[in-house]
């Protein structure tokens, strides 16, 4: 099919939930070969199951993608198991408690930091011997709208989600030429599990709710997939360091 998809080794992480468990199902559709990675194995196991169900082929790994050992054996296993690593989709993350800074914790930062931006980091550096090697290879990474503004989240998410802009702008000059893309889609509100800590800081929610207004609709988490998917199709072959939101038009306000 003209998604050029078909045989290829993706990687999703997140991909027991929401967005990732979506993009799965979308790209093995597609007629790609799916490893779901995810910190909860009993929904990473049902991610497997509907794509086995749908006649797709897909692998769960299981573990905190902030550890490397976790890291090394999402790359080893989608390589052994499907020959290749076509396709990287750093998906996984958390939301902060939608702190400002002064209120954030040092377990909060560096969580949220690790889970959000770290392992994006970690996985990529693992993922590129193998995309170098073959000469091709797509990165498509889950940034935010909290990427593109400062009144979308916490501190620490905001700061995670800026970071992954900028990992994936980089990633796409370094290795452009080399076969390589690398892009982001910025996702507006979107109705998944993703979840707020109920005990937030005093200039939490109260600070940044007169500018949540202009979020729009909500989205669905197949609208995120289906654009994740694009970017790592054959159809944005011309596309590289792009920041796609999908946001209902939130980006434009
Ligand atoms: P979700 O909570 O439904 O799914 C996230 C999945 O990631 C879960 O299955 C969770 O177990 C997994 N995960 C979390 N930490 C992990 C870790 N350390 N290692 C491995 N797996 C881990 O949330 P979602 O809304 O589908 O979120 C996906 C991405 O979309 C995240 O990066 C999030 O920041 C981003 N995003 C979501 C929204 C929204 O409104 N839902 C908006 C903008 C961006």
């Amino acid at each position: 099919n003209e998604t050029g998809l078909t045989g290829k080794s993706v990687i999703v992480t997140g991909a027991g939930s929401g967005i990732g468990r979506a993009a799965a199902l979308r790209f093995a559709s597609a007629g790609a070969k799916v490893l779901v990675a995810d910190l909860n194995g009993e929904t990473a196991r049902e991610t497997v199951e509907s794509v086995e169900a749908a006649g797709g082929a897909a692998v769960a790994v299981t573990g905190d993608l902030g550890d490397q050992a976790v890291v090394d054996r999402v790359v080893a296993t989608a390589v052994e198991e499907f020959g290749s690593l076509d396709v990287l989709v750093n998906n996984a993350g958390i939301m902060d408690r939608m702190s400002a800074a002064a209120d954030v914790s040092d377990a909060e930062w560096e969580r949220v930091l690790r889970v959000n931006l770290t392992a994006p980091f970690l996985l990529t550096r693992a993922a590129l011997p193998h995309m170098l090697a073959a000469g091709k290879g797509a990165i498509v990474n889950t940034a935010s709208e909290a990427g593109l503004r400062g009144s979308a989240a916490g501190a620490a998410y905001t700061a995670s989600k800026h970071g992954v802009i900028g990992l994936t702008k980089n990633l796409a000059v370094m290795y452009r030429g080399k076969g390589i893309r690398a892009n982001a889609i910025a996702p507006g509100g979107v109705a998944t599990n993703i979840t707020v800590d109920a005990e937030q800081g005093a200039h939490g929610p109260a600070t940044i709710a007169p500018y949540f207004g202009n979020i729009g609709s909500v989205t669905s988490a197949e609208d995120q997939a289906a654009a994740i998917v694009f970017l790592a199709s054959d159809a944005a072959a011309g596309i590289n360091g792009a920041i796609l939101p999908v946001d209902s038009g939130w980006a434009a306000v």
